[in-house]
């Protein structure tokens, strides 16, 4: 008998009738014969909403009350979606994110997952219920308060428990087919991709494509959890992210995993530019800075040093992070100005990142000249430049990022015939 874990996504359960619409389809898959394990995000919106009270009582919020505040997003879904299931006859049992054993560390906002221990959620399928659970949190047994594992982090909670449970596999379902070679959002005419091997679905998913969270890619990966992103709006077949060259071959079927040179296109809004200006162009500067950012708990992106002026012996230091790491960060800088010797610094969060991702440019010297000359055809003015093996980015203004996607989307021959079906979401 296989174990499915299936995620149902905020815009799958975003009203009653989305609830009842996924316990239909939990309540299919068991009755196929499969033991069922259920992770749901929160009802529609409602994580941005939670924020948006929590901005209204309070400028600055308490890191561990937010995370009381948005576990209960989770909470919400878990219980409605049992009580949906019970009303057709089957039964379930919801359970928390530490119920279901989720141990993290202490880190409010931002915990990682430092043990999965599913005995109820054991206990609870093998009696024959469903088990549903609360995603995107967990708890610490340092501090034994409730920890949330950042944006998007449900995905990751049915990764985490797939591979704990040693499930078949994980599906993730969601208001689109899979995953396409770009946003449909931004590009109607990007094309869904079958078969996706992790390693590029860890460049989208960093570059900014949401449809997964980056750490599920991460942990899919390294447990060896096939990973089947899908519409819970249709029966589509969806994406599979393959793990392995050998889940290459037993999902294909003998067939080898055709390989174009681009797999796709992705954007990203929520990042913010920091230069930190007239810094002594001395050796230990740069580490001094990076050290003051990374003691504020940052994650930074792109890093570009300019030049130093001709004579002044300064220099400019620009990179970007996350906007919402943006306030702790200048004011550690602020902090250390006089200290580091540097001059001002400077702050925008009108920036977009754009990044085209793809294995096959490894091998292929012309990706770069057409890139470049796409977004020049289409009058876009690039401020940042970054490159992996796999990957080209680029920060642009915020205004044209849409336009700069389609441009370079067009440009690599990405654009399918049919329009891309967005069934649900706000894209918010
Ligand atoms: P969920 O609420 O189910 O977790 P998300 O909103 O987090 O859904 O992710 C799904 C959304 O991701 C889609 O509606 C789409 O707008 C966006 N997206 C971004 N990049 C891509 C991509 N390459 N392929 C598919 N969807 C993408
Ligand atoms: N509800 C959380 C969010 O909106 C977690 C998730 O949906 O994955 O980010
Ligand atoms: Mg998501």
């Amino acid at each position: 008998m296989s174990l499915i874990v299936q995620k149902f996504g905020g815009s799958s359960v975003a009203d009653a009738e989305g609830i009842k619409r996924v316990a239909q389809r939990v309540v299919e898959t068991q009755s196929a014969g499969h033991r069922v394990v259920v992770v749901v995000s929160a009802m529609g919106d409602s994580t941005d909403e939670l924020l948006d009270l929590a901005a209204q009582v309070s400028p600055t919020s308490d890191a561990r009350e937010m995370d009381m505040l948005l576990s209960a997003g989770e909470r919400i879904s878990m219980a409605l979606l049992a009580m949906a299931i019970h009303g057709i006859g089957a039964s379930a049992q919801s359970f928390t994110g530490s119920q279901a054993g989720m141990i993290t560390d202490a880190i409010h906002g931002k915990a990682r997952i430092i043990d999965v221990s599913p005995h109820r959620i054991l206990t609870a399928i093998e009696k024959g219920d469903v088990a549903i659970v609360a995603g995107f949190q967990g708890m610490s047994r340092e501090s034994n308060d409730i920890t949330t594992l950042g944006r998007g982090g449900s995905d990751t909670t049915a990764v985490a428990l797939a591979a704990a449970l040693d499930a078949d596999v994980c599906e993730i379902y969601t208001d689109v087919d899979g995953v396409y070679t770009a946003d449909p959002r931004v590009v109607p005419s990007a094309q869904k991709i079958d078969t996706i091997s992790s390693e590029e679905m860890l460049e989208m998913a960093a570059s900014g494509a949401k449809i997964l969270h980056l750490r599920c890619v991460e942990y899919a990966r390294r447990f060896g959890v096939p990973l089947h992103v899908r519409s819970s709006f249709s029966h589509n077949e969806g994406t599979w992210v393959l793990p392995s060259p050998d889940d290459q071959i037993k999902i294909q079927e003998g067939e080898p995993l055709e390989q174009p040179i681009i797999s796709g296109v992705a954007h990203d809004r929520s990042e913010a530019k920091v230069t930190v200006v007239g810094v002594p162009d001395i050796p230990g500067k740069a580490a001094e800075i990076f050290g003051i950012v990374a003691g504020a708990n940052t994650n930074i992106d792109m890093i570009v040093q300019n030049a130093s002026t001709l004579g002044s012996g300064r220099t400019d230091i620009s990179f970007t992070l996350p906007i919402v790491d943006g306030a702790e960060a200048l004011a550690a800088l602020a902090e250390a100005q006089d200290r580091v010797g540097f001059e001002t610094v400077e702050y925008n969060e009108k920036i977009g990142k754009l990044s085209l991702i793809g294995a096959g440019m490894r091998s292929n010297p012309g990706v770069s000249y057409r890139f470049f000359r796409a977004l020049s055809d289409a009058g876009v003015n690039i401020d940042m430049i970054s490159t992996s093996e796999i990957r080209i980015s680029v920060v642009t203004g915020a205004d044209l990022l849409d336009d700069a996607v389609r441009a370079v989307h067009a440009a690599f021959e990405l654009d399918g015939d049919a329009t891309a079906t967005v069934y649900a979401g706000t894209g918010r």
